[in-house]
């Protein structure tokens, strides 16, 4: 059993956005620049890509374990994406949060939904590519999916965005410097909420009110 308490003061950001809008690109620059925010390693039932690593970029299991691991609830979301499962553990994403760290999830729309209703308290954020056009030139050039695959996270991109609107905010990726910025700042303002500044700064705010 999980046993940590999340730290009122850190925040879950999830982020979401069809496949091919450079999402993950975004987020990787998002944290080198931001080192205080972790991200959370999903469970996936699908096959590595050439390059990918076990417990680095996912961690690759077999459907069946994946089922059991539903059954178990150690997901505090999962979804079927593009014919595979996806899910966030509970026990990452809770004891990262009690350590005092930002969390960030890149999953789907409906694991998105999932994480509103248990962790109301999420800021999420939808990317969307600057064209379909462009979404379709970015999945080509990714180089590591079959013609089928493309074709299918295509096709499913328009469900992926039809759900945007349920998102916090949402920033579209044409100039990739525009859109970390963006991310960025999106961090940044969070951060300044005065829920969480008047937690933070107990013993200032005592001191000037004394
Ligand atoms: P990919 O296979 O390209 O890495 O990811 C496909 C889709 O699955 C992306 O939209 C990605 O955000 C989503 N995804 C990745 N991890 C999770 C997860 O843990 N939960 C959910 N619901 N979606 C995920």
């Amino acid at each position: 059993m999980n046993t940590a308490t999340p730290s009122a003061e850190c925040t879950l950001f999830v982020v979401a956005a069809p496949s091919g809008a450079g999402k993950s690109t975004l987020v990787n620059a998002l944290l080198e620049r931001e080192p205080a925010i972790s991200l959370s390693i999903s469970h996936t039932t699908r096959p590595p890509r050439p390059g990918e690593q076990y417990g680095r970029h996912y961690f690759f299991v077999e459907r069946e374990e994946f089922e059991r691991e539903i059954a178990e609830g150690i997901f505090l979301e999962h979804a079927e994406v593009h014919g595979n499962l996806y899910g966030t553990s509970r026990t990452t994403v809770d004891t990262l949060l009690a350590q005092g760290r930002d969390v960030l999830l890149e999953i789907d729309w409906q694991g998105a939904r999932q994480i509103r209703k248990t962790k109301p308290d999420c800021v999420s954020v939808f990317i969307l590519p600057p064209s379909r056009t462009e979404l379709e030139r970015r999945l080509r050039g990714r180089g590591s999916d079959s013609p089928e695959v493309i074709a299918r996270r295509l096709h499913n991109s328009r469900e992926e965005i039809a759900h945007a609107h349920e998102f916090d905010y949402i920033i579209v990726n044409d100039n990739f410097d525009v859109a970390l910025s963006d991310l960025q700042a999106i961090v940044h303002a969070v951060r300044q909420r005065s829920e969480l500044q008047w937690r933070r700064h107990e013993a200032l705010i005592a001191e000037l009110l004394a």
